[in-house]
């Protein structure tokens, strides 16, 4: 007989190539405004100072190649591509190098968002929970472990909706990398294996509609796509 009330959901976890076992996820962290051009196209400036987070629940995470309704709350549904990383060892309080040391697994990320839910956040100076942490909105391709992808350095960034570029940049135009987003989230939480961090997303972000395939890839990982289902 189960201990629980009812039965605990299935822990999420993300196949990592070469692995027989997957990456069990216990908290995603996301970076706002890393990229000067996306930021641009939003109407902001990017924070020179530190790098700033809003969160999504594991619940809302879905492997690639869902398809999903599109989703209740929203008449402008975003795609926002972006690298994802997760930790495979222990960081508090840490300097960039030991938390880039930290960091086990590159992986291909889509950070949906309810343009119009995180606008209202905006104007009225509250929380962009409705905006960003959206059922399925944190859609991930498998992994790839660090020494196999090497470097962040120049690999194209790039998304297609129903086949047509509308995302294409480098991962050299990243403001803050990930040593130094790890190092500083690491002075607000005691990071750990089971956590990833989106990277912020460059520019060329917009609408998707119902029925459209979005994919996504960068150069040395695999990809990510999401369909939503036609007329929901
Ligand atoms: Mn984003």
């Amino acid at each position: 007989m189960s201990h629980y009330l009812f039965e605990p959901p299935a822990v999420f976890s993300l196949e990592v190539g070469g692995e027989a076992r997957g990456y069990p996820l216990r908290r995603i962290f996301c970076v706002g405004r890393n990229y000067a051009a996306h930021a641009a196209e939003m109407g902001n400036e990017v924070d020179r100072e530190a790098p700033w987070y809003f969160t999504k629940q594991v619940a809302h995470a879905v492997k690639s190649g869902a398809v999903l309704p599109y989703p209740p709350g929203t008449t402008n549904y975003h795609h926002e591509m972006e690298l994802a990383f997760v930790l495979g060892a222990p960081v508090f309080c840490a300097g960039a190098a030991e938390a880039q040391a930290a960091i086990y697994a590159y992986g291909c990320a889509l950070d949906m968002t309810r343009r119009d839910r995180q606008q209202d956040g905006k104007d009225s100076r509250r929380p962009w929970s409705l905006g960003k942490d959206v059922e399925g909105s944190a859609v991930f391709g498998p992994l790839t472990r660090a020494a196999d992808f090497g470097a962040v350095a120049e690999q194209r960034i790039h998304l297609k909706v129903n086949g047509a570029v509308k995302q294409d940049a480098s991962l050299a135009e990243m403001v803050w990398s990930c040593g130094e987003i790890v190092a500083h989230l690491s002075h607000y939480y005691h990071l750990g294996a089971g956590d990833m961090i989106l990277t912020g997303t460059p520019a060329g972000v917009g609408p998707v509609r119902a029925g459209d395939t979005i994919s996504g890839g960068i150069d040395g990982l695999a990809g990510v796509s999401l369909t939503l289902a036609a007329g929901a």
